[in-house]
C-alpha cells in the first residue's frame, strides 16, 4: 500500500476531525520520520511538542519494553513500584512537593480546575458552586466540554453547548484586565505562559510576574498550563522560569513521556494537592506503571541531554536565521527556545500552502490557525540539521 491508499482508507473509515498533511509516517528516529513510500522528512512539529526527546529515543524505548514485560496496569486500587519513583523524581526536578498523574493534557487541566474549585470552597471560603476561574482569550487547554466552554474560538465550541459555567475570559497579555475581573469568588487564574495553539503568542515582558502578584494579593491561585511550553521546549524547564514565576499549580503532559505514551500531571505543593481525598478524583490508567516507567525515562533524558539548554541555544540560532530570511510574505518571526512561530501576512493566502511546499522539500510543519507556521523540532536537533533546512525554508518563504 502507498500513501494514497492509506489516505483513502483514513478518509473513508475515520472521522474527519483533523486535516492532516498527506504524509503517512511509518517510522521515526530522532528528528527524522520516514513515510510509507520511503521518503525522509525532518519533523518540525514534534507532535505538538510531545516528542521533545526525539522519535523512539533508545533509552525511553528500553524503559518501555522492560516495564511492558513486567506489568503494565495495576489500577490505583493497588500500588505499583514505578509511580512512587516518578513522584519523587518529578518533585526533585520541578521543586513541587507533590503531583497527580493523569493521561491526556485535557484530563490534567480538568484536574487542576477541580482542585482549584475545591480549594476555593474548603480553604478560601467561597460559597459552594460559586467559584470562578479567570482564563484568557485565545487559550487552548484541550477539548473536553468544560474546557471548550471557556474557549474564545467559535470553531472549537460552536456546536457543543450547553457549556460549563464558572469561567471568565479576559484579554491575553493584559494583567490589569485580570485584576479587574477578580471577584471574591475567584478561585484561580489559568493561563499558558506562551499560547502555542493560538499561533505562538508571547505576552509582554513582566506579564507573568504581574499576574502572579495580582493572584497572591487577592488570594487567588495561579495555574500555568505548561503542557506545550514545559519540560524544556522554550529553553527553560518551564516557560514561567523566564520571569522567575512559580505558579501554585503547573500542568504538564505531552513531552512528559517523550511521545511514547500519554502521561500528564498536575504539580503543586501539599497544601493544595493534599486537598483531594480518596475517591474524589481518579483515572483507571492514570499513574499506571508503564506510563510511570516511560515518564521516568523521558524525564531522565530531558535532564541528562540538557534539552532545555539545547532548546535555548539552538532556538535562538534558528530564530535569528529565520528572521534574516528576506521574504515578501513574512509579517513576524517570534518564539522562545525551539517554539517558533513565523506569521505570514494575510495577503500570503494562508500558511497551509507553505506547509505543503515544505513537505515537498522534506520538512514537516503545520499551520496554526490560518497564518502562522510553527517550527518546533525535537530538542535533540543539532545545528547542522538546522543549517540544512534553511535553504528550502528560504525558497518556500519566497514562493509566489
Ligand atoms: C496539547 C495541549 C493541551 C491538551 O492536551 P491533550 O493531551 O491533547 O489533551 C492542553 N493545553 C495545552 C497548552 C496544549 O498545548
Amino acid at each position: 500500500m502507498n500513501t494514497q491508499d492509506f489516505v483513502a482508507l483514513e478518509e473513508k473509515f475515520g472521522a474527519h476531525n483533523y486535516h492532516p498533511l498527506d504524509v503517512v509516517i511509518e517510522r521515526g528516529e530522532g528528528v527524522w520520520v520516514y513515510d510509507v513510500d520511503g521518503k525522509r522528512y525532518l519533523d518540525c512539529l514534534s507532535a505538538y511538542s510531545a516528542v521533545n526527546q526525539g522519535h523512539v529515543h533508545p533509552k525511553i524505548l528500553k524503559a518501555l519494553i522492560e516495564q511492558a514485560s513486567k506489568v503494565t496496569l495495576t489500577s490505583r486500587a493497588f500500588r505499583n513500584n514505578q509511580l512512587p519513583l516518578l513522584y519523587k523524581e518529578l518533585s526533585e526536578i520541578t521543586g513541587y512537593e507533590m503531583s497527580l498523574p493523569m493521561n491526556s493534557g485535557a484530563e490534567a487541566v480538568e484536574t487542576a480546575i477541580k482542585l482549584a474549585r475545591k480549594w476555593a470552597y474548603r480553604v478560601k471560603g467561597v460559597k459552594r458552586h460559586d467559584a470562578e476561574i479567570i482564563v484568557v482569550d485565545g487559550n487552548f487547554h484541550g477539548r473536553t466540554i468544560s474546557i471548550v466552554s471557556f474557549s474564545s474560538e467559535e470553531f472549537y465550541k460552536g456546536d457543543f453547548g450547553p457549556f460549563t459555567p464558572g469561567f471568565i475570559s479576559v484579554a491575553y497579555g493584559d494583567a490589569d484586565a485580570i485584576a479587574d475581573a477578580i471577584t471574591p469568588n475567584t478561585a484561580a487564574v489559568m493561563i499558558e505562559p506562551i499560547q502555542g495553539e493560538a499561533g505562538v503568542i508571547i505576552p509582554p515582558d513582566g506579564y507573568l510576574q504581574k499576574v502572579a502578584k495580582i493572584c497572591r494579593k487577592n488570594n487567588v491561585l495561579f495555574i500555568a498550563d505548561e503542557i506545550q511550553t514545559g519540560l524544556g521546549r522554550t529553553g527553560r524547564l518551564f516557560a514561567c522560569d523566564y520571569e522567575n514565576v512559580r505558579p501554585d499549580m503547573a500542568i504538564i503532559g505531552k513531552a512528559l513521556a517523550g511521545g511514547f505514551y500519554p502521561v500528564s500531571a498536575v504539580l503543586a505543593d501539599k497544601d493544595l494537592l493534599g486537598l483531594f481525598s480518596p475517591g474524589e478524583h481518579g483515572s483507571t490508567f492514570g499513574g499506571n506503571p508503564l506510563g510511570a516507567a516511560v515518564a521516568r525515562a523521558a524525564l531522565q533524558v530531558m535532564v541528562n541531554e540538557k534539552l532545555a539548554e539545547r532548546a535555548d541555544e539552538l532556538g535562538t540560532y534558528f530564530m535569528e536565521q529565520l528572521a534574516e530570511i528576506p521574504s515578501p510574505h513574512v509579517k513576524d518571526v517570534r518564539g522562545k527556545g525551539l517554539l517558533i512561530g513565523v506569521e505570514l501576512k494575510p495577503e500570503a493566502k494562508g500558511a497551509r500552502r507553505f506547509c505543503e511546499a515544505l513537505q515537498d522539500r522534506g520538512i514537516l510543519v503545520k499551520e496554526t490557525h490560518q497564518h502562522v507556521i510553527r517550527f518546533a523540532p525535537p530538542l535533540v536537533i543539532d545545528k547542522e540539521t538546522i543549517d540544512g533546512i534553511l535553504p528550502p525554508i528560504r525558497e518556500v518563504l519566497n514562493m509566489v
